[in-house]
């Protein structure tokens, strides 16, 4: 009943997540709505957030320079590094703005039944980033069996390289996504986070 281009919109924007197909036909709608330049600018950031943002070099966190807005920043504390597994992690943390150190994202956990191995993440670069410069490795991945994993993992790989390696405090509720946690919860995660 609606024009082909009308259903391509509809099905390109329930690729989203959450967004069902009413919910698609009501943004598609929303959007013919728009004027001219709004569209224009709406599909110039669609189009630059594809083309123009990647990967900081040092910590993995999204950029649309080679290095962070974190890592370039000197008055963070750069002897100090933030383990998370995902670029939203970063978000929440940074949300609670209490957190002053650097991060390094790991774009995931290991997984024996997803097949993703160690070499799959970047702990290789987090290894070689650890120097004599680093006090802490804080290891902020989620409070699931991987992200347990995964934290013992790079305890492991780090117990000869940096003096105190930490573990986010069991604040956060197992299972859960450190993304959803409420900032209180973060907080208290983070203050009570413990040596391991
Ligand atoms: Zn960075």
């Amino acid at each position: 009943m609606y024009p082909n281009i009308l259903l391509s919109l509809i099905e390109n924007l329930r690729k989203l997540p959450g967004v069902g197909a009413k919910t698609a036909e009501r943004y598609a709608f929303a959007l013919l709505n728009l004027s001219d330049e709004e569209i224009q600018t709406l599909a110039k950031a669609l189009l630059d957030s594809k083309t123009k943002l990647h990967f900081c070099q040092i910590c993995g966190n999204i950029t649309d320079k080679d290095i962070c807005l974190i890592c370039s920043d000197e008055k963070r504390d750069h002897s100090t590094i933030c383990v998370v597994q995902d670029v939203k992690d970063v978000v929440a943390i940074e949300r609670i703005k209490q957190y002053k150190g650097v991060y390094h994202v790991l774009h995931g956990v290991i997984s024996t039944s997803k097949g993703i191995m160690p070499d799959d993440l970047t702990i290789d670069s987090l290894i070689k980033r650890v120097d004599d410069r680093v006090n802490e490795v804080i290891l902020a991945t989620n409070p699931t069996v991987e992200g347990e994993m995964t934290a013992l993992y790079l305890a492991k790989r780090l117990d000869n390289k940096v003096g105190r390696i930490t573990r986010l405090a069991h604040g956060l509720p197992m299972g859960a996504h450190m993304d959803y946690a409420d900032e209180l919860t973060l907080i208290k995660a983070m203050e009570g986070r413990q040596k391991i």
